[in-house]
């Protein structure tokens, strides 16, 4: 039951993180991006309107430029941003071509959305894509934009801007896919007690706190602006599910109801391992 509001999700922003087609910080893993393609190309075709917002920008940068880590200065970032667009594109459209897939390049700035007449332009870009068939891969413009490649909050910003284009494009479900499974009641990699938490109603400070706090350096990458994500969704009444994304085609099983990841959604009846507003688990 929970689950069905996933199920009849009928559009779908995908996020993908760095980590989902890298896999040390600066090498690509084309078998993951093939995977994505894969995964996204079928759900499109079951008649699932998806858009990507995807980072990897940097990554990519330091990759073709075969650096072993990313530099210091925000300039340095920036200019591997914009070698590195270039390069993410261009594996996104060879992958997603394999599988007869058009896909469209919108990269954002913040700003952009802050000023009503622009909104709605990029409402209308990504809405006129979507209704050509089009898979939109979206990203922050890291090459002229600042705030995303501050060192502080170098993850999860896309987890921000994912959230943003769900309500540009009024989409039903936002899938976070990450490198865990979902939110766990302590830090799996240290806490061997550790439990998926199935269900989420409402981002309370006590799930922030549980998440490693809002302000941590939380050993999941990045949990504090996936709540803030979810946050967003919830007040919307839309959905949202963290997963794991070592294998794509899992979108299969939770588009088809399955219990995976952590949901993060207003309504529903409470199931096992869930964590409501109130903080009881049951
Ligand atoms: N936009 C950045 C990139 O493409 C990543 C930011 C993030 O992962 O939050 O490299």
């Amino acid at each position: 039951m929970l689950r069905e509001k996933v199920q009849k999700a009928k559009r779908i922003v995908i996020k993908i993180g760095t980590n989902s087609i890298m896999n040390a910080p600066t090498k690509i893993d084309y078998k993951k991006i093939d995977r994505l393609a894969y995964a996204v190309s079928a759900l499109h075709q079951e008649g699932k309107e998806v858009a990507i917002v995807t980072s990897g920008a940097v990554g990519l940068g330091a990759s073709t430029m075969n650096l072993k880590e990313y530099p210091a200065s925000i300039a340095g970032q920036q200019a591997l941003a914009s070698i590195g667009q270039g390069v993410l594109m261009n594996l996104y459209s060879k992958f997603f071509s394999h599988y007869n897939q058009h896909v469209g390049q919108v990269l954002i700035t913040r700003d952009v959305i802050s000023f009503p007449e622009s909104y709605k332009n990029v409402s209308v870009a990504l809405d006129t894509l979507l209704s050509k068939g089009v898979i939109p891969i979206i990203n922050e413009n890291d090459a002229v934009s600042v705030d995303e490649l501050n060192h502080n909050t170098k993850f999860g910003d896309n987890d921000t801007l994912s959230a943003i284009v769900s309500e540009v494009i009024d989409a039903d479900l936002l899938v976070i896919l990450s490198d865990i499974e979902g939110l766990y009641t302590a830090n799996p990699a240290t806490d061997k007690n550790a439990e998926l938490i199935t269900y989420v109603n409402e981002v309370t400070p006590e799930i922030i706190e549980m998440a490693g706090g809002a302000g941590s350096k939380f050993a999941t990458g990045g949990m504090a602006t996936k709540l803030q994500a979810a946050d967003r969704m919830i007040r919307r009444q839309k959905a949202m599910v963290i997963m794991k994304s070592d294998e794509p085609s899992k979108l299969f099983n939770l588009l088809a109801g399955e219990e995976i990841g952590t949901l993060f959604m207003k309504e529903g009846i409470h199931s096992d391992k869930q964590y409501s507003s109130i903080g009881n688990r049951s």
